[in-house]
């Protein structure tokens, strides 16, 4: 006899989509265990900056989700251009190099849409302009990023507190201080239930599915060492410490298959300033993402990556890992005043150095090679542009470097008008692409090729999707619209199951 018609492992965004999803189906008695402590609930999606990518082709068709939204943005959709599937799937191919899973990628893009639609009205996650993060001001208008204009209310804190209230409204059980240590298969190979660790003790707790969705490695230093390499061993966390890997252990210690890149993660540039683990209440704030306006140097004094390759959104998953790849994982970025009114209201988490000349900023960094720093900024001056030749943040606009060994290729104005400032940035690890292979219904797949009976996989458990790069607010939509599928099967499961055992065919 089982506890549970669905056990769901972990409670982020994808295992919540999950079991909000299986009751919708169906499936009468499901449980949420999560390891964390009541009070550190939500996994990454807490940390979150709740923004989510989808697919539209006409601007308007956003407007239920973000009601009045006319009266607060002046020719609010003047200022969105259409984002189709093609787009969509087009930047994952090209952040990917073509690597994405062609049949995981289709899913994700296919139902980006009706996935945040039915976040909004059967998750009850209401949505708000993602102003701060991906609209830029011309004139009294807002430009917004590509497909990137809707987030959570109240971000990732909003979204996860959603996320619980709906489970509790639909009656679904949520256990806190229970962590999944073991996974019970019956003699058939058929997936029946999961070992807990709780205050008690050891436990069993039996279920017709079990579907984990308790996120990546990328809080394990030993798992990050091992399959990515010493230097992201090293990376700050940016969001749970509970993310251990887990599930992925458990799964493939029974017969799971690894999938995608294990080598691979999204990390992005932060403040060398914040500690090993990013602090709870300020989520995302540690992110430093505007460097496309300025330059960054490393501790010998040189640049390492075109700052200007492109937006932001694409390029900040992978500029965190080039960091952490430099001597003492550390850089500066560099700003002028022309630009610093368009850094990111996050930057305001730390103090930046200032200073009226860039020899006196160069003199106040914790670098090895302060004259070379200052050749380099001269240089990349001597080849740098005026803004007034068409300098347009809303937009890759061309203004590029000529004459660099290494090209900044956008938004490359020279950093010439006082005061002058600059931020550290290290790279903060935020999860790991490598995960589990799974179908398109999530189901989980073995080494032997076949899916392992009655386990379901879902958010950064799943692996393939992602490789060396990330378009921004892929991982949000990706963990609902695969725990939704997850949940979908779970209770389509456990209802054959019961009929099979009502039929006396034994479960
Ligand atoms: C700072 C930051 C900002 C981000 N901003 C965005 C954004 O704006 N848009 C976007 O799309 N993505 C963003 N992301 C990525 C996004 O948060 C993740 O892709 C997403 O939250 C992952 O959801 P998940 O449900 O798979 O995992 P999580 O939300 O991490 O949940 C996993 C859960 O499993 C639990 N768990 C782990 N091990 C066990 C175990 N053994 N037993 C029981 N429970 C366990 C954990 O405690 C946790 O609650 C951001 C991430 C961070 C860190």
């Amino acid at each position: 006899m089982s506890d549970y018609d669905v056990i769901v492992v972990g409670a982020g965004n994808a295992a919540l989509a999950a079991a909000v999803s299986a009751r919708e189906n169906g499936a009468a008695r499901v449980v949420v265990l999560e390891k964390a402590p009541r009070e550190m609930r939500g996994g990454n999606t807490h940390w979150s900056g709740g923004v989510l990518r989808f697919a539209f082709d006409d601007p308007r068709e956003i407007g239920p989700l973000l009601p009045g939204v006319e009266d607060e943005f002046v020719d609010f959709y003047d200022g969105i251009q259409p984002y189709t599937g093609a787009d969509f799937h087009g930047d994952l191919m090209r952040v990917t190099s073509g690597q994405t899973d062609p049949v995981l990628s289709r899913v994700l893009v296919d139902n980006s849409k009706e996935t945040v639609f039915w976040m909004n009205t059967v998750g009850g996650i209401k949505m708000e302009p993602a102003v701060t993060l991906t609209g830029v001001r011309k004139g009294n208008k807002v430009v917004w990023a590509r497909g990137l204009v809707v987030r959570a209310e109240h971000e990732g804190v909003g979204l996860s507190r959603s996320w619980f209230a709906t489970c509790e409204r639909m009656g679904v059980e949520v256990r806190y201080g229970a962590a999944v240590i073991g996974l019970l298969l019956d003699e058939k190979g058929h997936a029946r239930g999961v070992q807990i660790r709780d205050d008690e003790g050891l436990s069993d707790v039996l279920g017709r599915a079990v579907v984990l969705g308790c996120g990546g490695f990328e809080a394990n230093v030993q798992m990050r060492t091992q399959n990515i390499g010493p230097l992201v061993g090293a990376a700050k966390v940016r969001g749970t410490p509970h993310n251990q890997g887990d599930g992925l252990r458990l799964a493939m210690a029974n017969g799971a298959m690894p999938w995608g890149q294990w080598s691979g993660c999204h990390a992005t540039p932060i403040s060398a300033d914040w500690g090993n683990f990013a602090p709870r209440e300020l989520t995302d704030r540690s992110n430093r993402l505007s460097y496309l306006y300025g330059v960054m140097i490393n501790r010998r004094g040189q640049r390492f990556v075109d700052e200007g390759e492109d937006g932001a959104m694409f390029t900040y998953a992978k500029y965190g890992r080039a960091i952490l790849a430099e001597p003492g994982a550390k850089a500066y970025q560099i700003f002028d005043s022309q630009v610093v009114h368009l850094l990111e209201p996050r930057y305001s988490t730390s103090e930046p150095l200032t200073s009226d000349t860039l020899e006196g900023l160069i003199a106040q960094m914790d670098i090895d090679d302060k004259k070379q720093a200052l050749l380099t900024v001269q240089e990349y001056n001597a080849r740098a542009r005026h803004a007034t030749e068409g300098f347009d943040p809303t937009q890759k606009d061309g203004l590029s470097t000529s004459g660099l060994a290494l090209e900044k290729t956008n938004w490359a104005t020279k950093l010439e008008k006082a005061p002058f400032y600059a931020y550290t940035a290290t790279g903060g690890i935020t999860f790991t692409f490598g995960g589990l292979k799974v179908d398109e219904n999530a189901r989980v797949i073995g080494t032997d090729w076949r899916p392992i009976p009655g386990l379901l996989a879902c958010g950064e458990m799943i692996g393939g999707l992602f490789y060396d790069n990330y378009p921004a607010g892929t991982g949000l939509v990706s963990g609902a619209t695969f725990g939704r599928i997850a949940g979908r099967t779970a209770a389509q499961i456990q209802s054959n199951s019961r009929a099979m055992e009502l039929e006396g065919v034994g479960a």
